[in-house]
Order: structure tokens, then C-alpha cells, then sequence
């Protein structure tokens, strides 16, 4: 194949995952991986869990070594783009020409209003995970206040509570990650908080984060103030794209590059977008989700791998896999559920909550939820693509 040179922009696990693959698949041209965060590449799943409890060192984290990959590696932002030219200039200057590019620049955090203040913290970064650390060394069995009640906010709310800390997590929905699992059971899975001596306030906001040298406490919309000695803000992510603005890539409302099946951006195939950044089209569903989960970038840079050295393009199949750790026990998502969709629950008994969800959605089977429950996960694997369907999982389930 005639690809001399491969830019990819973000050294994370879905840009990183594309250099490792190309090389793997005998790829000899160059490749340049740009991302500005010095410490990259490494994996972000361990940092609100054994990073930030501290049984990792960070090197545990790395997703390897570019030079081993023979890849150029810049410490650098993208600045802007010439899609025309294939031409990716970075923040200092420096022109990159290309023959394909990959856009893995994933996504950022979202800040509340008061923010920066010493002691509230957001994470996405290995610094982020490693100041969180220190802070919680600081504080001792302090006061921690969460803000969004997400995966990464719950998984913070469990090593917290692991190391002795107080803790409240404050969701505005009515229960947290109600708007993906449905209102029931996200509120059956938020008993797990409670299990575990966390405080769970839903339903209400912040109005204003409280103190002048540093942060001392959180007010809530209803008039509440939560004393605090640490705030976390976990109020989601917004796509990294601002440096594209007027290049001509399509980009959604939300900032999210879009992208057909195939991940590509360009009708002639020579940008690709993946992993949190990309709204990709599902043409089941005839939308473009964007999917902010680790197994999503893995599986869009192993298409776009394919599509750079294949001259016929392979489609990238939404599987939607999600995974949480969680006061010592996993919970697992497969498939994605709608709003609408049908919900049957299967509880184990044990010291310790266990449950599993079979979503359904026109008397099909479409996805499942399993709480500290691994044997339940195997079953629905194998189930939900069996023609029994749902029926055949919660039959399976009851029999564990
Ligand atoms: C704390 C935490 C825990 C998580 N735990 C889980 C989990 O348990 N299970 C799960 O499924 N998912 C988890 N995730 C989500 C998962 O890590 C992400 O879905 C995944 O990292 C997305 O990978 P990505 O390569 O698309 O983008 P990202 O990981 O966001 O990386 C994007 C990279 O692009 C770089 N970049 C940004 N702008 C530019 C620019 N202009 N120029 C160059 N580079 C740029 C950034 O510095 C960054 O390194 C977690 C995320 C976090 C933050």
C-alpha cells in the first residue's frame, strides 16, 4: 500500500492503538503521533481507581513506548487543520503534512462556574489523578463532595470511601446514569452508594462552589450548603475540537467530528475520526452516537487500521461495551439502552447487592446490565445474540 505518512492527533488508547496496529499489520511508512499531555500514552481507566487509590505507580498505567512503535512523538497541540493541502499544523508551528489522519483527540472535562479554587478538582489526566491523590493524602478522612454521579464520579466515591474518607455525591438527575439505564434501575443500582456509607443527593445542583484561599464547602441550588474539604467535578466531557473550527470537518452541535460507518470524515478517505471524539454513524440506528467508553476507541482505531492499508473499507459495528469498578465488585453494560425499552430484573441472593437487567425493545433483546455479578455477564453474552433471546438470558440468570 501507497500510504507514506499517518498523522494521528491524541496519544491516548484509541491514537496509541492505531500506531501499535498499523506497525503490527506491517505498516513500514511513518507514523507521528501528536498530543500535548506529556505523560501520554497511557490508559485512563486506572485513574479514578488504582492510580488514585494509590496501589499503582503511574509507569502501570502506560500504554507503551512510541519510539518502540517508530513513531514520531510530539509534545504538542494540534492548532489547525488543511484538509486541502493534508496539511496538520500544530500549536507551535510546526507543519505536519500527511496522507491520512486519525482524529483521537478525545475529549475534556467540563468546569463549573468558580472553578479554578485549590481543592476542587477534575479528572481525566494523570496529573489530574496524581493531584487528586495528594489532596486526598492531605485531607485524611476529610470531606469529600462529588459533583455528577456518573461512572467516573461513582468510581471516585468508592477508592475515596476505601481510604476512609466521608463522601456525598451530588447528581442533578433523579437518580445517577438515569438517562442511560432508565429511572428504575438506575436507582436500584445508586443503592450501592448507600451500601457502601456514601451520601447520595439527587435531584439538585450546584449553585456556587463556597470559599476564598480555597474551597470550603458546595451550595446547592435548594439552598443546602455542603461543608467540603475536596470537591470533585464529574459533570461530563465536551469533545476536543475547538482547534478545528473552520477547517471544513463536519462537526456536531456538541463538538463531536462526523464520521460515516467506515470512520472516515472525507468522502475520499484520508481523515478518520475515533474514540470519544467521533460520532460515528450507526446505520442501525441511523444516527451518529458519540461513545465515550474505553472498548469504542479500541474497536474504531482496529477499523481505521483496516481502512488505511485495505483498499475495501470494513464498517465499524457499535457493540457498546461499558465497564465500572466499584467498592470491590464490577459492574458491566452490554448494549445500549433506549428510552422505552422494556426492563427485567434478576436479583441473587448474598451478603452483597447482585443483580442483573435484560433491556428489551420491541420483544427483542438489546442489552444488559450485571452488578457484581461476573457468571450473569458470561450468560448474557452468550444469550443475547441467541434466538431465544431475553427470555433465554433471564432463564439463565435464574439458574445461576
Ligand atoms: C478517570 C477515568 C476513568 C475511566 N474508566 C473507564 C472504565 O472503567 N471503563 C470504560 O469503558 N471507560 C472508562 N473511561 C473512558 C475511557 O478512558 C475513554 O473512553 C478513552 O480514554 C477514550 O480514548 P480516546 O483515545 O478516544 O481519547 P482520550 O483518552 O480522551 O485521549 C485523547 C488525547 O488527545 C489529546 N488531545 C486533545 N486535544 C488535542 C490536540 N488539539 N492536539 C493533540 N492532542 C490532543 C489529549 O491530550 C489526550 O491524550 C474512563 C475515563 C476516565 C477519565
Amino acid at each position: 500500500m501507497s500510504v507514506g505518512r499517518v498523522v494521528i492527533v491524541g496519544a491516548s488508547v484509541g491514537g496509541s492503538r492505531v500506531a501499535t496496529g498499523l506497525r503490527a499489520a506491517g505498516y513500514t511508512g511513518a507514523i507521528a503521533l501528536v498530543d500535548p499531555d506529556p505523560d501520554a500514552p497511557y490508559d485512563r481507566p486506572p485513574l479514578s481507581k488504582q492510580i488514585l487509590a494509590g496501589d499503582w505507580a503511574p509507569d502501570r498505567a502506560s500504554l507503551g513506548d512510541p519510539v518502540r512503535w517508530r513513531a514520531e512523538r510530539h509534545v504538542a497541540a494540534a492548532g489547525s487543520l488543511d484538509p486541502a493541502n493534508r496539511v496538520l499544523r500544530l500549536a507551535s508551528g510546526v507543519a505536519l503534512p500527511y496522507d491520512r489522519l486519525v482524529l483521537a483527540c478525545g475529549a475534556a472535562p467540563r468546569s463549573l462556574p468558580g472553578m479554578p479554587l485549590p481543592g476542587v478538582h477534575l479528572l481525566r489526566t494523570m496529573a489530574d489523578s496524581l493531584a487528586l491523590r495528594d489532596r486526598l493524602d492531605r485531607i485524611g478522612s476529610g470531606r469529600l463532595v462529588i459533583v455528577g454521579g456518573g461512572f467516573v464520579g461513582a468510581e471516585v466515591a468508592s477508592t475515596a470511601r476505601a481510604r476512609g474518607i466521608d463522601v456525598t455525591v451530588v447528581e442533578a438527575l433523579p437518580a445517577p446514569l438515569s438517562g442511560l439505564l432508565g429511572e428504575e434501575v438506575a436507582a436500584e443500582l445508586a443503592l450501592l452508594h448507600a451500601d457502601n456509607g456514601v451520601r447520595l443527593m439527587c435531584g439538585t445542583s450546584v449553585g456556587a462552589l463556597v470559599g476564598e484561599r480555597e474551597v470550603t464547602g458546595v451550595e446547592l441550588t435548594d439552598g443546602t450548603t455542603l461543608p467540603a474539604d475536596t470537591v470533585v467535578v464529574g459533570v461530563g466531557v465536551r469533545p476536543g475540537t475547538d482547534w478545528l473550527a473552520g477547517s471544513g470537518i463536519p462537526l456536531d452541535a456538541d463538538g463531536g467530528v462526523l464520521c460515516d460507518e467506515y470512520c472516515a470524515v472525507d468522502a475520499d478517505r484520508t481523515v478518520y475520526a475515533i474514540g470519544d471524539v467521533a460520532r460515528c454513524r450507526d446505520p442501525l440506528l441511523d444516527r451518529h452516537p458519540r461513545v465515550e467508553h474505553w472498548t469504542n476507541a479500541v474497536e474504531q482505531a482496529d477499523v481505521v487500521v483496516r481502512n488505511i492499508l485495505e483498499p475495501e473499507p470494513t464498517a465499524h459495528r457499535h457493540a457498546f461495551f461499558v465497564w465500572s469498578d466499584q467498592y470491590g465488585g464490577k459492574i458491566a453494560l452490554l448494549g445500549r439502552p433506549e428510552p422505552g425499552d422494556e426492563a427485567a430484573v434478576v436479583r441473587a441472593e448474598g451478603p452483597r447487592r447482585r443483580f442483573a437487567v435484560a433491556y428489551l425493545r420491541g420483544g427483542r433483546p438489546c442489552a444488559a446490565l450485571t452488578v457484581n455479578w461476573p457468571k450473569a455477564l458470561l450468560a448474557a453474552r452468550r444469550s443475547l445474540g441467541s434466538p431465544g433471546g431475553c427470555d433465554d438470558v433471564v432463564a439463565a440468570w435464574k439458574n445461576l
